[in-house]
């Protein structure tokens, strides 16, 4: 599924695939590499927010952190 999510900075619209109808997490701009998150729900972009490179490395770390102790 290709979702149109436009990016916040640059207004370029790029495309997302995702695996299921909904996906909550990091979207980079193609563009301009600006970071957001992002929510999906029923194929439908719900919720589209800056995020900070920052905030960013954060929610890798966590990732790494929650793999870790599958
Ligand atoms: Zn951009």
């Amino acid at each position: 599924m290709l979702i149109k999510i436009k990016c916040l900075q640059c207004n370029i619209e790029g495309s997302f695939s995702i695996a299921d109808a909904s996906y909550a997490g990091p979207y980079k701009c193609w563009k301009c590499g600006a970071l957001h998150t992002i929510s999906i729900a029923g194929n439908e972009v719900k919720s589209c927010e800056p995020l900070s490179q920052e905030d960013f490395d954060k929610q890798q770390e966590f990732d790494k952190l929650r793999d870790k102790f599958k």
